[in-house]
């Protein structure tokens, strides 16, 4: 029986109410044929603003996967987790249009969750999305050096700012800021410029975490050179290890056109990537600390040991794991109890516009990917333990 089973520690901030719920919400999501008429049902009535769809998601998928519509609203299961020692990281989860006025309200957003969380040791960082700030496109161009017009410099300039808006403010207040990681063709320049922003605000303490995607091949060569270079300027690095989440993307695209995949060929090479990664954090505390995201529990396991073996007491704040509200509660609430560092991604937004999030969680939930049914044994079992 893995260490990860006790599900009384798992659902121990969850009634029998919610975990009837679950049940049955993951229970629905099984089936992947029906989860995508769902989806498709889903994304038409929410866009036409059929009222009732909305309550209904609010009280199954929402509840599941958010905290809530607002920061404030949210605040109640920031709270409720705390109680077990999990932490929490707002996740500004809506999906809205690739504009300036857009990137400058989410530019605002993230800079208030900053003043929010300041001096909350319940939400020990705060995350934001590289495209939040800047048009896909524009990181593109600058990751290639391609020479940019007037226009597209400015442009530049404006995402340069606002990334360093929200360092600067993380800095002052002494707040973790986690950047995550997104397409290939774009990481390049989101790469050089968390790295600059490291740089410039990470001289003793990890304020700037980028996050490494070891389902992509180089990663680890990438993280010596940065190793070497912090080295040299005095800095120290801050990361958040992931597998990564775009893997159909990015071999569809680098098929469609002629490049080589930059994926990992098999699942089992990511996950001896991932292991490198841990494998390399662990050899350079001194320097490097970072933040395991992941749902795997092999890799959270090999983690766990690799500390012990590193001389790391279970606290060390070089060492945080981290999963999504919703999922993997047996690790998460494990981890919590054994005294680490460990914290949830919080997602929240307007019903409506955390949609495609919400349909993300679900396809990845299908019997397909495998979620499912682990959530399901173990809501199961702990259902039927509070029967006895
Ligand atoms: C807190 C948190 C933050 C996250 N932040 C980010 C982020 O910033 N950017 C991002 O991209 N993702 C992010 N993710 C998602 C993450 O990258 C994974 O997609 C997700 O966690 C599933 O991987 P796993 O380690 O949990 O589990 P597993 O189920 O063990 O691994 C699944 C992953 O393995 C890889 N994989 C599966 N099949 C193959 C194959 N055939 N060949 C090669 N590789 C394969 C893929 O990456 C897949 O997602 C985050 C996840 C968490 C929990």
């Amino acid at each position: 029986m893995s260490i990860f089973e006790n599900t009384e520690i798992a659902f121990a901030d969850r009634s029998t109410q919610q975990l009837n719920k679950a049940y049955w919400m993951f229970k629905s999501i099984e089936n992947p044929a029906l989860t995508n008429v769902g989806i498709s049902i889903l994304n038409f009535t929410i866009k036409n603003n059929f009222p009732f769809v909305k309550g209904i998601v609010k009280s199954t998928l929402f509840e599941q996967f958010c905290g809530g519509e607002t920061r404030e609203e949210s605040i109640a299961v920031v709270n409720k987790m705390w109680k077990s020692h999990v932490g929490s990281i707002f996740d500004y989860a809506i999906e809205g249009k690739a504009d300036e006025k857009t990137f400058d309200e989410v530019y605002h957003e993230i800079l208030d969750i900053i003043k929010f969380s300041k001096g909350k040791e319940a939400i020990p960082f705060v995350v934001f999305k590289p495209t939040a700030f800047g048009r896909i496109e524009i990181f593109e161009k600058v990751g290639k050096k391609e020479q940019l017009s007037a226009d597209e410099t400015a442009e530049w300039q404006r995402v340069v700012d606002r990334f360093d808006g929200v360092c600067k403010l993380c800095h002052e207040y002494k707040i973790k800021l986690m950047i995550d990681a997104e397409d290939y063709c774009m990481q390049d320049a989101a790469d050089d410029l968390a790295d600059e922003m490291m740089e410039k605000y990470n001289k003793d303490f990890p304020i700037v975490w980028n996050t490494m995607q070891m389902y992509r091949t180089g990663r680890i060569e990438y993280m010596e050179a940065h190793l070497k270079r912090a080295r040299e300027k005095g800095y120290v690095i801050g990361y958040k290890i992931v597998r990564g989440a775009y893997m159909e993307k990015e071999r569809e695209r680098a098929a469609q056109m002629g490049y080589p995949s930059p994926i990992q060929p098999t699942k089992q090479a990511s996950d001896d990537n991932y292991n490198a990664a841990v494998e390399f954090v662990m050899q350079h505390p001194d320097i490097i600390s970072a933040f395991f995201g992941s749902h795997n529990e092999t890799s959270m396991e090999l983690i766990m040991n690799k500390m012990k073996a590193a001389g790391l007491p279970n606290n060390t704040p070089h060492v945080f794991f981290g999963q999504l509200y919703g999922m993997s509660d047996n690790i998460t609430y494990y981890l919590a109890k054994q005294g680490y560092n460990v914290a949830k991604y919080l997602p929240y937004g307007p019903v409506k516009d955390v949609v495609p999030y919400l349909t993300r969680r679900a396809q990845e939930n299908t019997s397909v990917a495998g979620q499912t049914g682990r959530e399901l044994a173990l809501i199961a079992r702990e259902l039927k333990r509070r029967k006895k």
